[in-house]
This record gives C-alpha cells, structure tokens and sequence, in this order.
C-alpha cells in the first residue's frame, strides 16, 4: 500500500470511530480526538501516523513490563493452545490455581480466600457484597452482646476524594463531589463520607486527621457493614499521597468498632509505591482486598478480591450457603496465565530497584517543578509522579503538544502526572519531564 492509501484508510478509520464509538469520559457529538494505534513495544506506543510515544501513562496504570513483552506474549500462547476460556463452576485449571496461591503468598497477612473477577469495578463490587453478605449471615451470632442488630448493617463509610469505579454500588463510594453522584443521586446507595485524609505523607503526622473519621464510626458503626479506602494513594481523586498513620487508625477503628474493612489497592498493588501493596506502608492488613489494574501487567482485564477465612466462613454458614456471585469469564485461564506471568517477571526483575529509580529520576527531575509559576505542588511516591497545576489542562491542546514532544501523558482537571511501565530508562523518564516542563511554558495548554 502506498503512503497515501495508507493514510486515507486511516482517516477512514478515524472518522468511523468519531461517528460510532464511545469513548471514556468526553463527548460523543464533539469528541476529544483519538490518536489511532499500531502497535506497542516496550515503552513506547506507535502511532499509524507514524510517531513513537515514549508511556507515561501505563494505560491507565496497568502496565508494569512494558508491551508486547516475549514473556507475557509466551505466557498467552501456551495457555491458549491448551483452552483460552473454560466455565468456572464445577471446572477449574492450573493456571487460575498458581495465580490464587500467589495472591494468597504475597498479599497482606489472613486474606486466604479469593474471589476472581473481570475488572476493577466488579472486584469493588464483589466487596461490598462480601461485606453485606457476612453481616447478614451473623446477624444469629452474639446477640445477647450488642444493642442492635447486624443486618440493619448495609452502609458503607468511606473518605471524600476516593474513587472505586464506574458500576453503581463502586460509584456510591465514590467522591459525591467529582464522581458523578449527581447525576445518579436518585438511583446511588447513600454511603457515608468522611473529610479528606489531610496529613500528607512524608509530613508530620497530625492525630487530628481521623478525629471526624472516628465521630462518624461512633455515630454509625451499628449502620456501617465496611469502611473502605484506596490505600495511601488517592489516584483518580487527585494524586494525592497520605500519612500510613491515617490508614493504621482506619484499621484501629474497624477493629473496635465492629466494621470490616475494605482496602482497594487496584491502583496501588504490585510496587506502585515503593512497596509491593500499600497496605505496607501502615504495617496493616485489611478484612478484604481488591486487585486489579496491574494484575495481568496489563494485559488482560481481570480483578480478585480477597477476604480473611472468617469471612469466607461466615458467609458459607449463612442462610444462603455460598457467596452470591459468579461472572461468565471468571477465572479466565488466559487472563489467569499472563498474570502468573507478569507476577513471575516483577520478582525476576527486582521490581523494588525498578521502582527505586524511578522514584529517584522523578525526585531530581519532577519535584523542582513545583517553583514554576504555573504549579502549585508536585509530589513523587515510587513510580508516581505528580504535577497539580494552578490551572485546569485544555486537554485537546495538551493532549495534542505531548504528542508532538513524543510522549503519551493523558492529564484531567488540573493534575499533569505519569505512571509509567517499571522498565522505563532514565533517558525516557527525561523525555516524559522535559516534555511536561515544555507545556507547562506553554499558555494554549490551560483553560
Ligand atoms: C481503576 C480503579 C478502579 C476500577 O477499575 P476498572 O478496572 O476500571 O473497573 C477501582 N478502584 C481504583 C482505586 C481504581 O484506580
């Protein structure tokens, strides 16, 4: 095909996804436009226009490897010649077993049971349900020792600024400012929210910080069949980074309380921190856990929760005699094999030292941006960097310069961050930060 051809079949492309196809978050009148992908190799995404896009961006933070990794590629065709896809109810196979027998080695102490599912908004789903089943199911134990009862526990408690995802009972916990309560409002569960953890990490801890967090436990716990939180980082809500002493006095307050606790490490697990789940950061382990995101290195879509014995048993001694839930694609044994992968690949390449150097490039590079007019702070946690503007970003126009620079970086509201694939080098990390210094010089960037 000549040049050409080439690019009127790509325009012809462009213009039927602009007329037919939905994409997240903008207009199906007048779209933001999309950028048409031919392939993607390591770090880079390659564009059918040609250019080659250093990722800052691990698509939406699931790559850890890279694309198109040999590996993980290996990992699919194998399991692929033995089945892609078999029922999970009375089948199982080895690929789903070594996966949730690594979950259960790796993940915080007492979450021993695991629950997989398709994405990250369902495995929140699957939590919430846990939670709501497990109180129900107990309602029968201990009643001479409380003053109410236990299925009258059907609310969830959670913090402003959190994001869980875009199904109805994740977007209840969502923050009721940013996350599209009110458009749902007459159709969401009312959930309970605290203050915004304000106490940053890396800060002086202030005990203040919980103190309306633990009115509101006090005030409702008897309501409250879970509090649920996104460990340390705050992703989708802002970037922001909070004290490890918050998510300890999270786990205190449960505890004392009679509230399970929930912590949804889909944005955060696998290193992202610095730490191979968050939860390390506050020494804590939660009642139950959502997985998701990084999970199969980005691959395939695929979530787990996963709950303490307890809960699994309580559940199981119910009126109902088993956890109601189960979806087609559970335990998908290609999603399964390339996460074994990808959990594989993290260990084989030391993914602390991956992650500490990234974490060091993005201390020298990004955080000296915060004496720049346009930006009021930037912060840096393991291979997060972060860069909250004065301004909101003129996502069209930014969106447009990082491709002219060479680098994919997808900002929203006022907040320019990267999250790249752990095998970024440090030469493609300067490339990333020089780009995003050159637009923040740049006026036509901002609204
Ligand atoms: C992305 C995200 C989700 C939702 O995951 P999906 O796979 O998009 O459904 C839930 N919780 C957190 C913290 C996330 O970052």
């Amino acid at each position: 095909m000549n040049k050409k051809q080439t690019i009127g079949k790509r325009s012809t492309l462009l213009e039927f996804d602009k007329e037919h196809v939905w994409h997240p978050y903008t207009s199906m009148s007048s779209p933001l436009p999309s950028y048409l992908v031919e392939s993607a190799n390591g770090v880079y995404i390659n564009l059918a226009s040609g250019e080659s896009l250093v990722d800052g961006m691990s698509s939406w933070w699931s790559v850890l490897h890279g694309y198109n990794h040999p590996k993980l590629n290996a990992a699919l065709v194998e399991q692929s010649t033995k089945m892609s896809h078999v029922m999970f109810g009375g089948l199982t196979h080895t690929s789903a077993i070594e996966l949730c027998d690594k979950l259960v080695q790796l993940t915080p102490q007492g979450l021993d049971k695991v629950f997989l599912s398709d994405s990250g908004s369902v495995a929140v789903e699957v939590a919430m349900k846990m939670a709501f089943q497990y109180w129900q199911s107990k309602e029968g134990q201990n009643k001479e020792n409380r003053s109410y009862d236990y299925s009258s526990k059907t609310k969830l408690l959670t913090v402003r600024n959190g994001y869980h995802g875009d199904t109805f009972a994740a977007m209840s916990v969502c923050d009721p400012v940013t996350g599209m309560h009110q458009i749902f409002d007459k159709v969401l569960m009312k959930n309970i929210f605290a203050p915004t953890p304000t106490c940053k990490f890396g800060e002086q801890w202030q005990a203040e910080d919980v103190k309306e967090l633990t009115e509101l436990f006090k005030r409702h716990h008897h309501e409250l069949a879970a509090f649920i939180i996104e460990p340390i980082v705050q992703g989708t809500g802002g970037m922001r980074f909070y004290h490890p002493e918050y998510l300890k006095a999270c786990r205190q307050l449960c505890n004392q309380y009679d509230v399970l606790l929930i912590v949804d490490e889909i944005a955060t697990g696998f290193g992202r921190t610095g730490k191979l789940f968050a939860c390390e950061w506050a020494d804590i382990s939660p009642d139950i856990i959502c997985l998701g995101k990084t999970l199969t290195g980005g691959y395939i879509t695929l979530a787990a929760t996963l709950c303490t014995s307890e809960i699994a048993e309580t559940i199981s001694n119910g009126e109902a005699g088993c956890f109601m839930h189960g979806p087609t694609f559970m335990g998908n044994a290609l999603a399964c094999a390339v996460a074994n992968a990808s959990i594989d690949l993290l260990f084989e390449n030391n993914w602390q030292q991956q992650v500490q150097s990234i974490e060091q490039a993005l201390q020298t590079l990004l955080l000296p941006l915060k004496s720049h007019l346009r930006v009021k702070d930037t912060r840096v946690l393991g291979s997060i960097g972060a860069v909250e503007c004065l301004q909101a970003v003129n996502v069209a126009v930014i969106q447009k310069r990082f491709v002219e620079l060479g680098v994919w970086i997808r900002p929203f509201g006022k907040l320019i961050y990267i999250i790249p694939p752990l095998v970024i080098n440090k030469e493609q990390i300067v490339k990333l930060v020089t780009a995003m210094t050159t637009v923040l010089n740049e006026d036509e960037c901002f609204i």
